[in-house]
């Protein structure tokens, strides 16, 4: 994973000049920024930790395994949200964890969480660095220094029970890494975020990510069927049984607790045998009520696709003209919607079946495979578009949010709203990517010029949109966790007492309060 940047440097793209001249032309983008420093260049804090700090790390996880040098401690300085790349490409000192720790078991994680707690260290647990809400800033908050617990080591298939259909997968396997050691055996998990190169198992449990076929699958903590987790007070082993009535669920707690609460250590979820069959349809609709509306139809009727998601009129155009095409695919107008479905030949069949049906008498026309077969073929590639963007002085970010289906169109409205008066002339894309009988999340997609200061510049249209989802029905987050960026509205998601009771249980588990200090809990 590149430092600076998005993903594998091998596929990094530069915009075309056609792109670029329609950039100038239609946002007012007026050259590229300076460029930022190289890894070699960038200038970091110095590590706050003594040479005594570092020695007692040391003796717990080994020599190998505890690093202050810049080399280590830059990769983990934060996610991958646009404010984190902006502060990368800064010639000024940037912040970073003081060192890097790589504990290899659970005895080593809650030893280092115990040391951390005498010694009044902070600690950031780091699964693949792919948080854009500033999940793991170095922040101090009153400690004496912050170190990365890098959870690469647990990178283990530790158990897979082919009766009950459930694999228990340690905490730092990347998503591609735990496919393929369930594919081995014949099995899947199915969790493809657009991250799901980099990001790791722990790391969407602990933020309870949403992955493209969450219509077929269900999002990641819906696939959580128990977890392990070494808290400053103790290790929790949760969840007993595929259901329980033992009183709440107190996985719930330490699903979406972005290490405030614990190190998630091993993830036992649910999984399916590879899919025998696969088909593609997409769909166009004259505009995106249209869409919604057939959305919500299969969805409710439960149909049965694996992933369905649909563009608004403006997304469908630029993805259109900027996604490689594959043979024969027909122009799209309007909004594009993509259906797959997996499964078992018959029942992919009589799915799809349903599927049109309702899309039909919805309105929808076919546009058969080939557009559906082009989204998935590019369905981790945008992620480095935003790059060449902001290498062209484009500021370029994404927020999301969800609805029930009733309030779905306000909010679209005023969070369009809100960004293009924060950000004017900005383009607003948005996407319907996650469905549910009730409502569906909305994901918007942000192109602006980039200003003198971007950073302030994004910081206000987050506001604005921030503040527009609070006051038109919609959660501060479906799926990109809370992080330090989503803290201040927090109050407002749960209220005054759903926060006094966060802060108690992280009492109860985190005495010192050493875990991720200023994320997500206000
Ligand atoms: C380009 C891009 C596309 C994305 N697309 C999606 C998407 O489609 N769906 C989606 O849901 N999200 C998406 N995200 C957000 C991000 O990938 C998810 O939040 C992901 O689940 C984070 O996993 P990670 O392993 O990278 O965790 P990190 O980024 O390393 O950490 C995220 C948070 O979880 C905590 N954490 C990590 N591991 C552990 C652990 N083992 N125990 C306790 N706490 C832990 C960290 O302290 C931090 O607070 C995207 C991000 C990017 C940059």
């Amino acid at each position: 994973m590149k430092w600076d940047a998005w993903g594998d440097p091998a596929l990094a793209k530069e915009l075309s000049v056609e792109v670029k001249a329609l950039l100038a032309a239609a946002l007012g983008v007026t050259g590229a920024p300076a460029p930022g420093p190289s890894a070699a260049e960038a200038v970091l804090q110095p590590s706050l930790l003594t040479d005594a700090d570092l020695k007692a790390l040391a003796a717990v996880v080994g020599d190998a395994h505890v690093s202050a040098a810049d080399a280590d401690r830059l990769p983990r300085a934060g996610g991958k949200s646009t404010p984190d790349l902006l502060r990368r490409r800064s010639h000024r000192p940037q912040d970073a964890p003081d060192a890097v720790v790589l504990p290899g078991t659970e005895d080593e994680v809650a030893a280092l969480l115990a040391l951390c707690a005498e010694r009044r260290i902070a600690v950031v647990p780091f699964g693949g660095g792919t948080s854009v809400v500033g999940g793991l800033e170095p922040l101090r908050e009153g400690f004496a220094a912050v170190v990365s617990l890098d959870l690469r080591r647990f990178d283990g298939l530790l158990d897979l029970d082919e009766t009950s259909g459930e694999a228990v997968l340690g905490a730092g396997l990347t998503g591609p890494a735990a496919e393929a050691l369930l594919a081995e055996r014949g099995f899947e998990l199915g969790h493809y975020p657009q991250s799901f190169r980099f990001a790791t198992i722990g790391g969407f449990a602990a933020t309870r990510s949403s992955g493209q076929d969450s219509a077929g699958y269900g999002r990641f903590d819906e696939m959580v069927r128990g977890l392990r987790v070494v808290t400053p007070s103790g290790v929790l082993d949760l969840g007993r049984a595929p259901a329980s009535a033992a009183g709440p669920d107190l996985r719930e707690l330490f699903l979406g607790s972005e290490g405030t609460l614990g190190v998630i250590t091993a993830v036992r979820v649910r999984v399916h045998p590879v899919p025998a069959a696969k088909a593609y349809e997409a769909w166009s609709f004259p505009d995106f009520t249209a869409g919604a509306q057939a959305l919500r139809a299969v969805e409710q009727q439960g149909t049965g696709p694996t992933v369905i998601r649909l563009s608004d009129e403006a997304e469908t155009a630029i993805n259109l003209a900027l996604t490689e095409r594959i043979g024969g695919e027909p122009a799209v107008s309007g909004c594009l919607a993509v259906t797959v479905f997996e499964g078992g030949a018959e029942q992919v069949a009589a799915r799809q079946q349903l599927t049109r049906a309702a899309l039909l008498a919805a309105g929808g026309s076919s546009l058969g495979e080939a557009p559906a077969r082009a989204w998935e073929h590019g369905r981790f590639n945008a992620p480095y578009l935003r790059d060449s963007l902001l290498n062209a002085g484009a500021l370029c970010e994404t927020l999301e949010t969800a609805t029930d289906w009733r309030q779905l169109p306000f909010l679209r409205f005023a969070v369009t709203a809100a960004l293009t008066t924060a950000l004017p002339g900005a383009l607003v894309l948005c996407h319907i990517s996650h469905v549910y009988p009730t409502g569906a999340s909305l994901y918007f997609t942000v192109v602006a010029a980039m200003g003198e200061d971007p950073l302030a510049q994004w910081a206000a249209a987050k506001r604005a949109a921030g503040d527009a989802i609070m006051a038109n029905g919609g959660t501060i987050t479906h799926h990109h966790a809370v992080g330090a960026d989503h803290r201040p509205w927090m109050t407002d998601e749960v209220g005054e007492l759903g926060v006094r009771i966060l802060r108690a249980v992280k009492a109860a588990v985190d005495p010192a309060g050493i875990l991720n200090p200023g994320k997500l809990i206000p």
